[in-house]
């Protein structure tokens, strides 16, 4: 795939770019190298005096940079700002916290003293995905460059200008040359990349074949990685739900960012008792949704990123409604140009078919009827994926069974599933591994140096 940034919502290529030589490739990893070595020595309060600033620039440019992420990729205008406005918010609590984060840990032995250093790696390549094209990179980026590390951006190569953008940010952030870099190479080049001595981890954010595929090179070349997979969460409702609360919270749940997030609910789990109630206002307020340009404010659904995920969601829509599946509304492409899809709602949905197994990356919503919490709780974990998983109750011992059965790496309750730098991020299963945020995520890319000094 060449590295183009075409807009989704037209179809019009609007800058292409060269995928960097093996030359240019050998330079910035050097740069990363040479950088780091003097980077690591870096205190605490330079590097926070530049992340900052970094969230400064991004307060400061959020219009311009939103409408760079809108045209790349068709997120609605809306969304893009406030991605933007998370990336601030992900540097400021890094540089407010990492300090505390990375403090020297004192652990009581027979020594005269003993304590955990945390000590940075080196340069880390981050492969990132185009879906939230700032944020993925921000939540990566800011507890690594606090930590000391350097990092080595390979975005999606959809995405090259908000790549560009976020290299040129740091960079007038003070941050020096080197230690954030973009690489524009595509996905064939990433193993050189990887293998190459100077780089001493990876983080991928994206799909299962790609973290595969990763995950093994790395473990060939014995480095560590962070996996951030794809999803199907479950979002079950019970009959003391708040009904009102549950099916808006549920709409947007599966239509944010046109449906295209790892973390969007998309399989709806609904009890026998409040089913038919459910089905028929969900399916009204999709139907009500309005999708078009993402530039306008008013718009709640753009374009998929790219003609192949359009291609991908309609055969799975159409191979599941084949098996048996029943179509509520929507279900095809939307008669006008660009990669529009029709917010769409199956039910009666055979097992074995793609929309009972797969995670489909596009504002189509499953629905399923259950009987009880057991049926509920088997039905949730009956996927290979276990990133998020959203439960509605007020009943406390059906959630405290939600809390202790769902297999996922986290459980809201009475509310969707949502990122937050304060509270660590990632999945079991197929979804992944390892943490980002809160403390958990800086943790990931650093040395855990155990040091004991003899009395
Ligand atoms: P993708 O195709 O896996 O691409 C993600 C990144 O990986 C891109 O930079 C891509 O580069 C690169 N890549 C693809 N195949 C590769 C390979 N074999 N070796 C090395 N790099 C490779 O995923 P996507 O379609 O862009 O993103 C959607 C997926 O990401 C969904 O499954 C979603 O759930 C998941 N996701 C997960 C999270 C999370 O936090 N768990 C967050 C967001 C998205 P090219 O663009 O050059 O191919």
């Amino acid at each position: 795939m060449p590295i183009a940034s075409i807009n989704p919502a037209t179809g019009e290529t609007l800058k292409t770019f060269e995928s960097l030589t093996k030359a240019q490739i050998e330079e910035k990893l050097q740069r990363a190298h040479d950088t780091f070595s003097v980077y690591r020595e870096s205190s605490f309060t330079e590097r926070t005096t530049m992340m900052l600033r970094a969230a400064e620039i991004l307060d400061q440019d959020k219009s311009e940079l939103a409408r760079i992420m809108t045209l790349e990729m068709g997120k609605p205008i809306k969304g893009a700002i406030g991605e933007v406005e998370k990336c601030a918010w992900v540097c400021r609590y890094y540089a407010e916290n990492a300090q505390q984060h990375l403090a020297d840990m004192v652990i009581e032995t027979d020594a005269a003293r003993s304590y955990v250093k945390f000590q940075p790696l080196g340069p880390v390549l981050a492969v990132m995905p185009w879906n939230f094209p700032f944020w993925q990179v921000f939540r990566f980026a800011a507890p690594a460059l606090m930590a000391g590390n350097v990092g080595l951006l390979k975005h999606a190569s959809n995405v090259p200008q908000c790549a560009l953008a976020i290299e040129n940010l740091f960079s007038r952030a003070g941050f020096p040359q080197g230690s954030f870099q973009t690489l524009l190479i595509g996905s064939d080049a990433v193993e050189s990349v990887l293998r190459d001595r100077r780089v001493a981890a990876a983080t991928l954010t994206g799909s299962e074949p790609a973290g595969r595929s990763v995950a093994a090179i790395a473990g060939g070349e014995i480095k560590k990685t962070v996996l951030e997979l794809g999803g199907s969460d479950p979002f079950l409702v019970m009959p003391s739900a708040n009904l009102d609360q549950a099916v808006t919270t549920a709409v947007k749940a599966r239509t944010i960012n046109n449906g295209q997030s790892c973390i969007a609910a998309k399989r709806f789990i609904v009890s026998t008792v409040v089913y038919n109630d459910f089905e028929r206002r969900f399916v009204e307020q999709m139907k009500a949704l309005k999708v078009g340009d993402p530039l306008e404010e008013s718009t709640e659904i753009g374009p998929l990123a790219t003609g192949q995920i359009l291609k991908d969601v309609d055969q799975q829509v159409q191979t599941s409604l084949a098996a048996g599946a029943i179509i509520l509304t929507g279900g095809k492409r939307v008669d006008r140009p660009g990669n529009f899809y029709e917010p769409t709602v199956l039910t009666n949905i055979p097992k074995g078919s793609p929309a009972y197994s797969e995670e489909i990356f596009g504002p189509v919503a499953l629905l399923f009827r259950v009987n009880d919490v057991d049926e509920a709780i088997e039905l949730a974990n009956a996927t290979t994926f276990g990133l998020g998983a959203s439960a509605w109750t007020s009943d406390e011992a059906e959630r405290d069974r939600f809390i202790n059965g769902l297999e996922a790496g986290c459980v809201f309750i009475n509310s969707m599933v949502a990122s937050d730098p304060r509270l660590p991020f990632g999945g079991i299963k197929n979804s992944g591994y390892g943490r980002e945020l809160a403390e958990f995520g800086i943790r990931e890319f650093v040395n855990i140096k155990t040091v004991s000094i003899s009395k």
